[in-house]
């Protein structure tokens, strides 16, 4: 699942996105966690992996939490690693560590260690197992002051090791002024995983030590966006906005700043870009970083990009099934259910060709379509991941040239109505639905609505990748969605 991505204007991205070109996967990584493999979130349908975040002012990093005993256990030597020098032996049911200038001597299934020539009691015993040495959660108060010499602050329930001044502090307003939004300030700059469900927007910050606010229940008095609540558990802070209307964030001030504001409904005039820039040949043309502006009728209704291809073979889903052969096949599958409804579909690809993002982005803009739908296939975790474009509010203009990377920012409106009616959709057919908002490419490149799909396996493994039953639900689900777009387009005046 390569993908590339652009590097957005505002600022949330920049501590990830130090080029112009990511894949996906550091994409995700950077959106996701940082420091760990695991998943991580308390909203994510399979069945999450215990952990401990450590934060201190150099880094910030998970472990994971084992249970041992009915109690909760963590590795010491891969807790230090990332702190400073550190080595550990074990001796018989002895084990004996060494971090920076100071020695601990542990004992399996003992609650007495001695430390720099002294004995400490732990409230649980020490835990050899297979030569790795476990330490229970609660010991971490009194082993590490000792063994770093220096006080740290130990929040159990959420799983959080705080071990310098790290805490980022946040306050939330309403601003009724337009842009009307609820606008959240951090005292240094975040970059949460954001996801949205029906009358929901959750920030999960898992690298980011956010750390409460006076009360954890916060309220605005106002209808569309009437409260946010803050929590934290197993290593992540949430702040989650409750709301009567779909939601979508923004981020500014170096990701000092995050507005949350109502998703603007579909509306026609997002379809057409103006100004009117036909060229001669009546055709918009691709030139360099730059694409024409222009009004030409719309000549089909959907543009369905089955991803990689060719030479590209995308993701090895299987050992026999590769990623461009999976998008292929959904793409198909869903062409023909938009047919079924009448609806004209183009295929950027329908064979094993090789295309660039530019061809790909190119091909779609030129069909005018009233949507563009990217469509990538992993095997990694279930259900469906919904991507939007993160683009700047609008679109840079350049003459009758729009920039290339904001080329979508004109249309982001109708983009995040889609996603919405699609996730409600999956939902329906209880498919497991993540929506994010990524500066990706090509969808940062699309004058069209746009939104990206990416389809793991439902329960069943990779196998449901090639199993025409899931294949249908998926092409229903998004052929469902996006006729509910064009009703809202064909309902507006
Ligand atoms: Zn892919």
């Amino acid at each position: 699942m390569r993908w590339s991505s652009t590097r957005p204007r505002t600022g949330v991205w920049s501590t990830c996105n130090k080029t112009n070109s990511r894949t996906l996967d550091a994409v995700l990584a950077c959106a996701f966690i940082v420091s760990s493999a695991s998943a991580i979130f308390s909203f994510s349908a399979s069945a999450e992996e215990k952990q401990l975040s450590i934060y201190s002012s150099a880094t910030s990093y998970s472990v994971s939490v084992k249970p041992h005993d009915g109690q909760d256990y963590v590795a010491l030597l891969e807790l230090l690693q990332r702190l400073g020098p550190v080595t550990a032996k074990a001796d018989g049911s002895r084990w004996k560590l060494r971090f920076k200038n100071s020695e601990a001597q542990f004992e399996n299934g003992k609650t007495r260690v001695r430390i720099r020539g002294r004995d400490v009691n732990l409230p649980m015993s020490f835990v050899l197992d297979n030569g790795r040495g476990l330490v229970p959660v609660s010991a971490l108060s009194i082993l590490l002051p000792e063994l770093l010499g220096k006080p740290i602050t130990l929040h159990e329930p959420s799983g959080r090791l705080f071990l310098d001044n790290t805490a980022v502090h946040f306050t939330a307003q309403m601003n009724n002024a337009a842009p009307a939004g609820l606008v959240i300030n951090f005292s240094s700059p975040v970059n949460p995983m954001i996801a949205t469900e029906p009358g929901k927007l959750r920030m999960v910050f898992q690298h980011e030590a956010v750390v409460a606010p006076g009360s954890e229940i916060l309220t605005f008095g106002n209808k569309l966006i009437p409260s946010a609540t803050y929590s934290a558990t197993n290593g992540a802070a949430e702040i989650a906005v409750s709301a009567a209307v779909p939601l979508f964030a923004s981020f500014s001030n170096g990701g000092r700043t995050i507005t949350i504001s109502p998703a603007p409904q579909a509306s026609p005039t997002a379809q057409s870009v103006a100004p009117a820039a036909a060229t001669p040949s009546g055709q918009p043309q691709t030139a360099g970083n730059t694409i024409t502006n222009s009004n030409l009728p719309v000549h089909y209704f959907v543009v369905l990009d089955p991803s990689h291809g060719g030479s590209e073979r995308g993701a090895a889903l299987s050992d026999d099934l590769g990623e461009k052969t999976a998008t292929l096949n959904f793409a198909l599958r869903m062409r023909q259910e938009f047919e079924t409804h009448g609806l004209s579909t183009l295929l950027v690809r329908n064979g094993d060709e090789t295309l660039t993002l530019d061809q790909r982005s190119g091909i779609a803009n030129r069909a005018h379509p009233a949507i563009y739908v990217c469509i990538h296939a992993s095997s990694e975790g279930t259900g469906i991941r919904l991507y939007t474009a993160l683009v700047p509010a609008a679109g840079e203009s350049h003459g009758l040239f729009i920039d290339w990377n904001s080329a979508q920012a004109a249309s982001i409106d109708t983009s995040q109505s889609a996603a919405t009616n699609l996730a409600a959709e999956f939902s329906k057919r209880r498919i497991p639905t993540r929506s994010l908002v990524a500066p990706l490419r090509p969808l940062n490149n699309i004058t069209s609505a746009a939104v990206a799909i990416e389809v793991a396996p439902f329960t069943g493994g990779v196998s449901d990748l090639s199993s025409s039953g899931y294949q249908q639900q998926i092409a229903e689900s998004v052929v469902a969605g996006i006729l509910e777009v064009r009703a809202k387009l064909v309902a507006k005046p």
